[in-house]
């Protein structure tokens, strides 16, 4: 499957990994939006949050405790945003279930 993010999973292609476990894999976002940004995803190929199923519940919960576990270690206790794109109207531009976790400046709201 041409999944970019298979390929960091399997490591064809290099990332600057925060994180791995069993289930799951952080790394450092290459085009960061903030001075923390880190992607949070699972080993298993999920094309997006539109595609989770019941099954995925355990899978779901352990990304989120992870991003929280990793926003700890990288000092963010004044706060951090956790954003899941979904689909092409969403801005989904990687079709591989992804966290993206923001932090070490303002987050705004509405996001664009
Ligand atoms: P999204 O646009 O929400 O699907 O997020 C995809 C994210 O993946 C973007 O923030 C990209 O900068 C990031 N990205 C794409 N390719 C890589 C890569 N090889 N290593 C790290 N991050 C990447
Ligand atoms: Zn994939």
């Amino acid at each position: 499957m041409d999944c970019i993010f298979c390929k960091i999973v399997d490591g064809s292609i290099p990332s600057r990994k925060v994180r791995e476990d069993e289930s799951l894999l952080a790394f450092f976002d290459v085009e960061p939006k903030a001075p923390i940004h880190i992607l949070v995803i699972p080993k298993k190929h999920v094309a997006s949050l539109a595609e989770a199923k019941a099954d995925d519940e355990a899978l779901l919960g352990r990304l989120l405790i992870a991003a929280a576990e990793i926003a700890r270690e990288q000092q963010l206790g004044k706060g951090f945003r956790v954003v899941i794109s979904t689909g092409a109207e969403g801005g989904q531009t990687v079709d591989h279930l992804h966290l993206h976790l923001l932090g070490g400046r303002q987050m705004h709201w509405p996001p664009g």
